[in-house]
């Protein structure tokens, strides 16, 4: 069974945790090899105090290893803290590529970046040999370049080019967002060509950001869930070497796109490169589906624990025509960031498996693994809020009994 280093560690939620232990290993070393200087400068000098590395001061030697590998698996990593540690949340993890949010997602104004930030995203982008194609921003959720109310499609815009221009200050290629929605008040075709007018806007604002198109699962008046109408948008661009698509294996399932076998994922991506284009092809999301094929329903699932299974998984990781793009993960991590670990190891380990007869097996080893963690994390989560509630509870009714008393 494949393992990284850090799969087989105890609950490490943050990255302090992660850095306290390597620290802790680095420190044992450091007093190994110390020990006979130690013995001779003991009589002269009293012994030093010693001093914790701060975030700074941490090398790449404190992270694990990153497998090299054309297909470039990660995760959508926190940005929380500055957008700078989003480097090292995915170095953390094992990731060879990721995707963050470049502001908040739920809000429309955010203070610009400063020079500090953007500086230590760049340094640390090159420390640990992370390349900005394999690098996925994931734009707003506000973002509606659909509606066709003017006023507010204008705000949507501002928070769009916003966003745009945050990532090429920090030197990125590419920018992933969803077209939008028609809201109800529009068809699909006049949303779609304001989609498009956006794009156009947007490209004559910036100078080299290329604009990724995500497929969505299509609820209610969601644009995007139907390689047509990404194809539609794209027909409407302008400079099309500036526009791709970012497929999302939850949302072609939910779409009604049924990936869930060799033949299937075969026939959709055949089937995007004949309305499409491969060449368009800039990114996908890995995510198995709570949700049933054609249901329309976003419910992201870890890898293998879903309706699609750790097959098709393993069918994208050794498919020639998803190398070299970022792949990323968006699947549930309940405050463990070891469940991302594992499922990166898991596909990095399936694109390496030679099909044959031991492949079924060694699946199932695989999604039992991921199990028995999401299970063990997803209780300690309840158990965590349940003994939220439980504290907040029993101080209300101390509060309410002190207040009947008094
Ligand atoms: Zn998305
Ligand atoms: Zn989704």
């Amino acid at each position: 069974m494949v393992q990284t280093r850090r799969s087989t560690r105890a609950a490490a939620p943050v990255l302090s945790t992660s850095t306290a232990e390597s620290l802790k290993r680095r420190k044992a070393a450091s007093v190994d090899k110390s020990d006979d200087s130690e013995h001779k400068s003991a009589a002269k000098k009293p012994a030093r105090k010693r001093r914790k590395k701060t975030e700074d001061e941490l090398s790449t030697d404190d992270f694990p290893e990153r497998i090299s590998s054309p297909w470039k698996i990660g995760a959508h990593v926190s940005a929380a803290g500055g957008v700078e540690n989003t480097v090292r949340n995915a170095a953390f993890v094992g990731a060879n590529a990721f995707a963050l949010f470049v502001k908040s997602q739920r809000k429309w104004d955010s203070p610009p970046l400063c020079a500090e930030n953007i500086e230590a995203f760049k340094r640390r982008m090159h420390a640990f040999g992370y390349s900005s194609k394999h690098v996925l921003p994931h734009g707003s959720y506000l973002i509606n370049l659909g509606n066709p109310d003017e006023e507010k499609r204008q705000k949507s815009f501002d928070c769009f080019l916003d966003d745009l221009q945050r990532c090429e200050q920090l030197g990125l290629e590419l920018y992933n967002f969803h077209p939008g929605s028609t809201v109800g008040q529009a068809t699909k075709e006049e949303s779609i060509a304001l989609i498009a007018e956006c794009i156009n806007n947007a490209h004559k604002a910036t100078t080299h950001i290329t604009i990724v198109i995500e497929n969505m699962a299509g609820s209610g008046n969601v644009i995007g869930s139907q390689f047509s109408e990404l194809k539609g948008i794209i027909d409407l661009v302008e400079n099309k070497t500036r526009v791709g698509v970012c497929l999302d294996t939850c949302h072609l399932f939910a779409a009604g796109y049924d990936i869930s076998t060799m033949d299937g994922w075969d026939t959709t991506l055949s089937e995007f490169d004949s309305v499409v284009g491969l060449s368009y092809l800039k990114g996908m999301h890995l995510n198995d589906s709570k949700a049933a094929l054609g249901s329309r329903k976003d419910r992201h699932e870890n890898i293998g624990l879903g309706q699609l299974g750790i097959s098709v998984f393993r069918h994208i990781v050794s498919d020639s025509r998803t190398q070299h793009i970022p792949l990323i993960l968006e699947t549930p991590m309940f405050d463990a960031t070891e469940i991302w670990t594992k499922e990166i190891s898991t596909l990095n380990c399936l694109s390496k498996l030679v099909d044959d007869s031991k492949v079924p097996e060694t699946e199932l080893s695989l999604v039992d693994e991921i199990t028995s963690l999401v299970r063990s994390r997803a209780t300690n989560k309840v158990t965590k809020v349940n003994k939220t509630r439980t504290r907040k509870r029993d101080a209300k009714e101390e509060e309410e009994h002190d207040s009947e008393c008094a």
